[in-house]
């Protein structure tokens, strides 16, 4: 099920299409290492768009061939000027320049990078899309800042095993982000260009895989009918953020995990899509939830919890089967606090080994702490609302993170500066910092996942927290500010 509706916005590829976005308007660096992979590449990659592909060769090819166009690149203003034409007459077609080499030795090269970014205006407004083809390694200077100034790049490398040549592309920019600086192999038969999709090369989409935008249909129509799992994972091929995401959807109800993400559910669901599509994740069908009414006001008893003194609110949560009816199943904070203790351990080890690995840890550490106070967030919130809460408002911010940081970390919290749509507080007596020294803010890790977690639960909508001093720091106070964006 390719989808060519709008010729443009894909290669005809369907496999190359699941990694790379193309779109109208676009440029593409493609840099080889012999001149000549670069061309075959496309030759091959848009072999079912080739009647929609206008080569722009060099005058020093005599005879033009069909589809081709011959510029002189004598002067760079002539040049300018036949391109530009060429573009209003092929618009929303594909562009391949090939004559980048002539023109490098012939100009100086700060010039022709000038060029390109005026160009990059007039390919938007053509809607074409276009190559521009160069020896890596070459015109080292010129390549560096060509990279910058176009769309995307394509990099091309050849790798000698035994006695094979074995040829990768990797994309930088431009592509799923899962796929960005991925060296991802390929090879070309027979005119055929296969390229490695789940470690096989393939030059089309497994049988009965759909597209991006038919998953996203099917996931609209049947959202609180599907039931996610997940398939074969695999994590060097995804950032750690998406990862926590993914591997935090197991065994839930469609309908529950749109819930965890409110703030940012169309990023989620298209990275959702791609993981179906390439097998990442699974779904089955099952009976649908019953559904409560729709509220706009929360209910008494949760108003009420958000009326008392945060301490009474706490005990009142914590005391089962009275607000909840059931308990809601958390860890101990001393058990908590231990196994922190122990990663901490276990992080100091590993990262001796290996530098970048404390990076990844506080990341980890992030990102976990998000998605478990999203996730607890939202069990609390269905316990108090049902299944169709009411809305939670920016009145009701301070009392939500006080209560979270109580029970999550038991840190107490005082609030110190807020204005309508931010809010500044500080943690007193911080107990995740003692006896900690660290260059950088030791605390955010810990706190600010949680907060901006149950905030984007409960209000919604996008939350950015940092902390901005901490007592690891050398400050008196680990001080946050949370915003509501
Ligand atoms: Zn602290």
């Amino acid at each position: 099920m390719k989808k060519d509706a709008e010729p443009l916005s894909t290669t005809g590829h369907s496999v190359f299409d699941q990694i790379f976005k193309l779109k109208p308007g676009m440029t593409v660096l493609v840099a080889d290492e012999t001149f000549s992979e670069g061309y075959a590449f496309l030759k091959a990659l848009l072999k079912k768009r080739w009647y929609s592909v206008v080569e722009v060769v060099s005058a020093r090819y005599l005879q033009a061939g069909a589809g081709q166009a011959v510029v002189s690149t004598e002067g760079l203003q002539d040049l300018s000027i036949h391109v530009n034409q060429r573009r209003r007459q092929e618009k929303g077609k594909i562009l391949l320049h090939t004559y980048l080499p002539e023109l490098l030795v012939r100009h100086n090269p700060d010039e022709v990078l000038k060029l390109f970014e005026i160009w990059q205006k007039d390919v938007s407004m053509s809607k074409t899309v276009e190559f521009y083809l160069i020896p890596k390694n070459t015109f080292t200077d010129f390549e560096k800042k060509a990279r910058a100034i176009v769309d995307s790049v394509i990099d091309l490398s050849v790798v000698r095993h035994d006695s094979q040549f074995v040829y990768y592309m990797m994309p930088i920019r431009g592509c799923d982000p899962q796929f960005h600086l991925k060296n991802i192999r390929y090879e070309i038969i027979h005119d055929k260009l296969l390229v490695e999709w789940n470690g096989v090369l393939v030059d089309e989409l497994p049988e009965g895989m759909l597209s991006i935008e038919s998953i996203k249909k099917m996931l609209e129509s049947k959202e609180d009918r599907l039931l996610l799992t997940l398939g074969d994972v695999r994590p060097d091929l995804m950032p750690l953020s998406d990862y926590v995401v993914l591997t935090g959807l197991e065994g839930s109800r469609l309908s529950t995990f749109k819930s965890l993400y409110p703030d940012v559910w169309p990023e989620i669901e298209e990275k959702l899509a791609g993981w179906i599509a390439s097998g990442a994740v699974k779904i089955v069908e099952a009976e649908p939830e019953p559904s409560g009414n729709v509220r706009s006001r929360l209910r008494l008893k949760s108003r009420l919890l958000l009326m008392v003194p945060t301490g009474l609110a706490l005990r009142l949560v914590l005391i089962p089967r009275i607000f909840l009816r059931k308990k809601v199943q958390t860890v101990p904070l001393e058990a908590h606090l231990a196994v922190l203790e122990a990663m901490r351990r276990v992080i100091e080890y590993a990262s001796a080994k290996r530098p970048d690995f404390l990076a990844d840890a506080r990341a980890a550490t992030y990102y976990f702490g998000q998605l478990s106070a999203r996730k607890t967030a939202l069990e609390y919130v269905r316990r108090l609302e049902g299944s169709n809460p009411g809305k939670f408002e920016a009145r009701h911010v301070p009392k939500l993170v006080a209560l979270t940081l109580k029970a999550g970390w038991g840190l107490d919290v005082s609030f110190t500066a807020s204005t309508k749509n931010s809010l500044v507080f500080d943690v007193k007596k911080c107990h995740l910092c003692e006896g900690v020294s660290s260059d950088s803010p030791f605390c955010d890790k810990f706190v600010s996942g949680v907060v901006v977690g149950v905030l984007s639960v409960c209000l919604k909508t996008k939350v950015d927290c940092f902390e901005i001093t901490c007592r690891a720091m050398g400050a008196d106070r680990c001080s946050f500010k949370a915003t509501i964006l």
